[in-house]
């Protein structure tokens, strides 16, 4: 893990999709980072009045996330940089470099208008990895993913990680057929693609047979409407179900707790 606040620097930016572009970082400063999950997540850091080289606290090293915390929320309101949470699409640890995909949705917020724009030489703090969820199941026969364009790229880096033989079915909203990604995983990997109605597909969807361990993330009521679901329609235990809302309609990250 990155115990320091590091600033890192775009090193590649394409467009693979209308909607998502994927920012490339790379160099010394990411030499120790250091996988925890498949679906890990980084903290980025963006000057809020466009300061090119974002400050916050460190961390003081004992891993206590919360004090951190504290001290980045007591900097004055007017200059602590806006933090957002994203998922490492792909680490190259051989080269020192991290893959993001930015959704450029439509009431982009700073992180969203800062990747728009954004090219090699821009740099931007971070601060992780960190699992994006904590769940630890019991056994289980399969897993499910289920999860909006924000979710995509920790579902895409979940189902690389998966080892041969596993079984999965994906479903994966996004807003139509151009930004379906092409994703790599085990053979018994059944991913559907999803335009709109995530909970009525998941609603619909004829689950394998045996115990599943869920993961399900994106906007927060969608999330919280596939979990009553999985456990109130399908009898899924609560702690076969990792959970998370990524985002809310309405609401900026700011307004979402840690
Ligand atoms: C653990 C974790 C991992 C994440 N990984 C990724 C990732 O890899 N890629 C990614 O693109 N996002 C990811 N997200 C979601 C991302 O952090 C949020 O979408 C974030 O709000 C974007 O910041 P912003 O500055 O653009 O918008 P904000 O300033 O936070 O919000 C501004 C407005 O935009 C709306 N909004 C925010 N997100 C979305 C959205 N996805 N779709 C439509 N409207 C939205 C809000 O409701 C608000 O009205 C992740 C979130 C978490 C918690």
């Amino acid at each position: 893990m990155l115990k320091q606040y590091k600033l890192v620097t775009v090193t590649g930016a394409r467009q693979v999709s209308p909607r998502t572009r994927r920012l490339t970082f790379g160099g010394p400063e990411l030499a120790d980072f250091t996988d925890v999950a498949p679906d890990q997540q980084v903290k980025l850091f963006f000057g809020r009045n466009g300061e090119p080289r974002p400050w916050v606290p460190q961390p003081t090293g004992d891993g206590d996330v919360m004090r951190w915390y504290r001290s980045f929320m007591a900097m004055p309101e007017t200059s602590r940089p806006w933090m957002r949470a994203y998922s490492v699409r792909e680490h190259r640890a051989e080269a020192s470099e991290i893959d993001i995909d930015f959704l450029l949705h439509e009431d982009g917020g700073p992180a969203t208008s800062w990747a728009a724009a954004a090219e090699p030489g821009d740099v931007v703090g971070l601060l992780g990895p960190s699992p994006s969820q904590l769940a630890e199941p019991g056994p289980y026969d399969w897993r499910l993913f289920a999860g909006d364009q924000s979710a995509l790229p920790a579902i895409a880096a979940s189902l690389a990680a998966l080892p041969a033989g596993a079984k999965a079915l994906a479903y994966i909203e996004v807003a139509d057929e151009r930004e379906v990604q092409e994703l790599v995983g085990p053979a018994d990997v059944d991913v559907r693609w999803v335009h709109g109605g995530l909970v009525d597909a998941v609603r619909d969807a004829e689950f394998p047979a045996g115990p599943v361990y869920a993961w399900l993330a994106g906007e927060a009521s969608v999330v919280k409407a596939l979990r009553r679901h999985l456990i109130g329609e399908r009898g899924l235990p609560r702690d076969m179900i990792a959970f998370s809302g990524y985002w809310r309609v309405n609401a900026t990250q700011e307004e979402i707790e840690m």
